[in-house]
């Protein structure tokens, strides 16, 4: 068995972040530019954002932090992003979520352009991943599929049992691992006999939210198994595998903390890059 090591990977690509940037820096005169949005003081936010504008000075990217107070109206919000939609040396715009209850994070959303979507949440960038064409992808199911090729895991011809269907990691990760060529099963709490489905999975990605639901009963022998699940249980981070037994079973397996977890801002930062390539080409 052998345990992906997400720590390490997110530093060999942070690595290679570097010289991209570097490179595109050289050739353009100007810096990839992301700006960050955060609005009110969410403290899990705050940390985020604070990791997320580290991981641009690690990378030669130049971040634009914008702090907008909890109680900014919504044509505040939707201003302040339409400025950066328009501001040229802005490459990517990332709106921290969750927003506070009286905003519609949707219509502020909204306003950020496809081509400076760096999360890949625009209708527009998941239509593009749906189609199989070039767009900006999601993160975090971004970050598995990295994993999975950084690690040799072929994913041509074989089963893949995803579960979790949200907007943000269960979706886009179906459709990468069906362009990836995988025959792909999607389960989701309406889902009859997911033991039975994730058994039958050559590779299982839980992205669930309920820590240790996936227990060794549920995996096929060799199986390799990734758990996107962040919990926290008595405060220390658990997945949503259960650890213990189900890495008895699978060949390759991503720990909590330390498995997906650090890929997620590797790929931001690597999108944002690729926001501005695309702007430049
Ligand atoms: P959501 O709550 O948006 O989605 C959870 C999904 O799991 C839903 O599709 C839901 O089904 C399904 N589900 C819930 N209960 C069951 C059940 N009993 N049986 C089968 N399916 C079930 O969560 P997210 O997708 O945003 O996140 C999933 C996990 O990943 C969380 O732990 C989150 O913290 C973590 N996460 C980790 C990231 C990282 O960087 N590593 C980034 C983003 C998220 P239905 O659609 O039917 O309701």
């Amino acid at each position: 068995m052998t345990i992906i090591d997400g720590k390490k990977t997110a530093a060999d690509i942070r690595a290679e972040l570097r010289v991209r940037a570097a490179a595109f820096e050289e050739r353009y005169h100007k810096k990839v530019g992301l700006a960050v949005v955060l609005i009110g003081e969410d403290p899990a936010s705050q940390v985020y954002v604070r990791n997320k504008i580290r991981g641009c000075e690690d990378a030669g990217i130049r971040s634009f932090a914008h702090y907008l107070p909890a109680d900014v109206t919504q044509e505040g919000a939707e201003e302040l992003v339409r400025s950066l939609a328009a501001d040229d040396a802005v490459h990517g715009i990332l709106v921290q979520l969750p927003l506070p209850g009286h905003l519609d994070a949707e219509r502020i959303l909204a306003c950020i352009p496809a081509a400076k979507d760096v999360d890949g949440f625009s209708a527009e960038n998941i239509g593009r991943l749906a189609l199989h064409e070039e767009g900006t992808v999601a993160c975090t199911p971004l970050g598995v599929m990295e994993l999975l090729r950084r690690y040799g895991v072929e994913t041509r011809g074989k089963r893949a049992v995803v579960i979790g269907r949200s907007n943000i990691v269960g979706r886009p990760m179906a459709l990468l691992l069906l362009n990836a060529d995988a025959t792909v099963t999607v389960c989701h709490s309406r889902t009859v006999g997911l033991a039975e489905e994730c058994a039958r999975a050559d590779i299982l990605v839980a992205a669930i939210g309920k820590p240790d639901f996936v227990t060794a009963d549920m995996v096929k022998e060799g199986a390799v198994v990734i758990d996107v699940g962040i919990n926290r249980v008595d405060g220390k981070l658990t997945g949503d595998v259960d650890y213990a037994s189900v890495s008895k079973k699978a060949s390759l397996i991503t720990p909590v903390p330390g498995g997906v977890g650090p890929m997620t801002i590797a790929m931001l930062l690597s999108n944002a890059i690729s926001c501005a390539e695309r702007a430049a080409r």
